[in-house]
């Protein structure tokens, strides 16, 4: 059902074998069926990813941004930080959406399985023995995506994202170049951020 290659691509990008993140290649592709997308090369799509921090299941974002093409470097993907396994991807030229989450039965089995266990007792995913963790993954990839996922109906979304700059300066303390966007004034001088000492919160 999904490309062998496309698997082992996104492992060896998230870094360790676990179920979460084929969940999350499942989902992206799930999305982009439902909207009859291609997975994005540039700003066609956006993502909306409901993960949150230091959750069991986070490995998640890793999956949605190989399928999706959706990804932190290219900034056409938000966490809402929802703690949740949950999309909504955007297909920001033609204004449609839809929200793909996985479905709580399936998710609460994830969550009761010797794998989950494992990791609670503090054990790395990558020393996590394969006969746990492979039949998992396998079964994630061939179940349909009504098994997985619930899938909504594709709804209009006008997504407004911010226009990526080209304008830049150099600092004028450090002398690196800095975009528009990072730029602070700090007794009449444009700095970078770390320069102008400015505190994100
Ligand atoms: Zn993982
Ligand atoms: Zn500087």
């Amino acid at each position: 059902m999904v490309d062998k290659e496309l698997l082992e691509m996104a492992i060896k990008f998230h870094g360790h074998k676990c179920p979460a993140m084929p969940l999350g290649l499942r989902a992206g592709l799930a999305a982009m069926k439902k909207l009859g997308v291609e997975r994005t090369s540039n700003k066609e799509l956006f993502c909306f990813l409901e993960a949150g921090p230091s959750h069991a299941q986070m490995c998640f974002g890793d999956g949605v941004q190989v399928t999706t093409g959706c990804t932190f470097g290219k900034e056409n993907i938000e966490k809402l930080h929802y703690s949740k396994l949950g999309i909504v991807l955007v297909d920001v030229k033609r204004k449609k959406a839809v929200r793909v989450v996985i479905r709580p039965e399936f998710q609460k089995k994830g969550l009761a399985s010797k794998f989950v266990q494992m990791r609670k007792d503090g054990i790395e995913p990558k020393d996590i023995p394969s006969d746990i963790v492979d039949p998992m993954i396998e079964n994630i990839m061939k179940q349909p995506d009504e098994v997985l996922f619930k899938i909504s109906e594709v709804f209009d979304y006008d997504f407004k994202g911010e226009k990526s700059t080209f304008d830049w300066y150099e600092c004028e303390n450090c002398g690196e170049i800095v975009f528009a966007h990072g730029i602070r004034i700090k007794d009449n001088k444009k700095l970078c951020i770390p320069c102008s000492e400015y505190q994100r919160k």
